[in-house]
């Protein structure tokens, strides 16, 4: 292909915000109601057209614990308070031990007359399934609600630095390309975007697996439903392919969800999945219900960080711990997230929330999730505040000063 040159064209300021948020997944939601909650003003951009990221446009509707699995609550803040928004409008499938408040539940896996068990979790944690438009409307009710302005439909596409600072951002959406400057940036793109364009250092993950999920109804469903009284029954999230659940071996079954191209592979190859299914059930009494509108890649990229979580830092205690998270797929193991995880050995002023911080592979599997997503989103957003009101970089936030204030806002720093 020839290459060419455009004319470059003058890119105008048309906007200015203290945090800018870039994702409106989770992560990023949690860090723009903590900025927002310590004064600060605070925007999300945010290339769908609702928020949730991929627990609502990605149709993955189970909120994992946020306790150990053995009882104990270990994750509390936002977390907990998102956890009661995903269920608040709809249905849920929480145990009915686990309350706000509720913080020890003696012998929880002697619970087995609970009337709501919850998916996979044999043990009755601290987690639940929840009805994602529900959930969509229930997070911008709460971003609203905190004064913070959102921006649909618009791609984030490039950072402005001046050195290892982000002064700005720029922006593509229907009313043209602009910039908008900011004195902090959160990355919650879920690929480390904003982090890889403006130079920081970022680890790829390439191993992801093929998985596709949505939702589907047929007349048991709703027969239970109905005898029931609970809405839940009717609609069922379908897992319809799991590698190597493909109908074609020769599928390509490993995506880094890097390239346009992978995206494009993931994307198509779901709708494939998906077809074939229909196909198979063409029957009056069955229904697929909804599509997911983001491609449902666990990892991609994250940032390097100043220390990268891993599996050895089980029960460890770190004195930069910003809040606990336990292990989703077993009970037991807890892990204190450090605040260095957020942020980069250079830049002073992006913070990595969510599927981007800085965690080893195996921790990298749990940091992602909606507990630790929103987690290191609560402490980005607090430390992006307290950054901006010293007029510090991240690397210059006092621990104890962001400690104390996280706890106040509900956070466990602590095991
Ligand atoms: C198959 C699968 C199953 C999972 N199962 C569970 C589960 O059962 N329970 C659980 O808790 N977690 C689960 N997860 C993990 C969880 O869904 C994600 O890791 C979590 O949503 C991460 O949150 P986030 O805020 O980092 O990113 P995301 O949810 O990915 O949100 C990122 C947001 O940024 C936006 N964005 C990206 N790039 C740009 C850009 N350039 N400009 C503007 N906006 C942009 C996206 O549109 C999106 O809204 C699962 C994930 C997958 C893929």
């Amino acid at each position: 292909m020839p290459e060419f040159f455009i004319e470059s064209k003058k890119i105008e300021y048309r906007d200015k915000t203290d945090v800018l948020v870039i994702g409106g997944g989770p992560g990023g939601i949690a860090a723009a109601i903590a900025a927002a909650r310590h004064g600060m003003k605070t925007k999300i951009i945010e290339k769908g057209v609702m928020l949730g990221g991929l627990a609502t446009a990605g149709h993955v509707c189970l909120f994992e614990p946020l306790c150990d699995g053995q009882g104990r609550q270990v994750t509390g803040g936002i977390a907990e308070e998102m956890l009661y928004r995903s269920i608040e409008y709809s249905y849920n499938t929480l145990p009915s031990h686990w309350k706000k408040g509720v913080t020890y539940v003696e012998n929880p896996e002697n619970t087995a007359g609970l009337e709501e068990q919850v998916y996979m979790k044999e043990k009755g944690r601290y987690c639940t399934i929840f009805n994602i438009p529900a959930f969509a409307l229930a997070l911008e009710e709460s971003v609203l609600k905190q004064n913070i302005k959102i921006l649909y439909d618009t791609l984030f596409c490039e950072p402005i630095m001046a050195g290892n600072s982000c002064t700005g951002v720029i922006v593509e959406n229907l009313s043209g390309r602009y910039a908008i400057s900011c004195k902090m940036v959160i990355d919650g793109t879920g690929f480390s975007t904003a982090f890889q364009r403006a130079g920081g250092e970022c680890v790829p993950y390439k191993g992801n697996h093929f998985t596709f999920e949505c939702l589907d109804t047929d007349f048991e469903k709703m027969k239970k439903a109905i005898e029931t009284g609970k809405m839940r029954h009717a609609i069922h999230w379908r897992i319809l392919g799991w590698n190597p659940v493909f109908d074609d071996p020769n599928a390509p079954n490993e995506y880094s969800g890097l390239t346009a191209e992978d995206i494009n592979r993931y994307a198509l190859d779901s709708h494939r999945v998906a077809l074939n299914y229909l196909q198979q059930n063409q029957r009056p009494d069955y229904a697929l219900l909804s599509l997911p509108s983001m491609v449902q890649i666990r990892m991609t990229r994250r940032i390097r960080g100043r220390y990268e979580m891993k599996t050895e830092d089980v029960f460890k205690r770190m004195e930069d711990s910003v809040g606990c998270v336990s292990d989703w797929r077993k009970p037991g193991p807890v892990y204190e997230v450090p605040y260095r995880c957020l942020i980069d050995k250079k830049i002073d002023n992006i913070m990595a929330v969510g599927r981007n911080i800085a965690a080893q592979d195996d921790i990298w599997d749990i940091m992602r999730c909606y507990p630790g997503a929103i987690t290191s989103g609560q402490a980005a957003g607090t430390a992006a505040a307290i950054a901006i009101k010293n007029k510090i970089g991240l690397g210059e936030v006092n621990q104890d000063q962001l400690q104390k204030t996280l706890s106040k806002d509900g956070v466990i720093i602590h095991r």
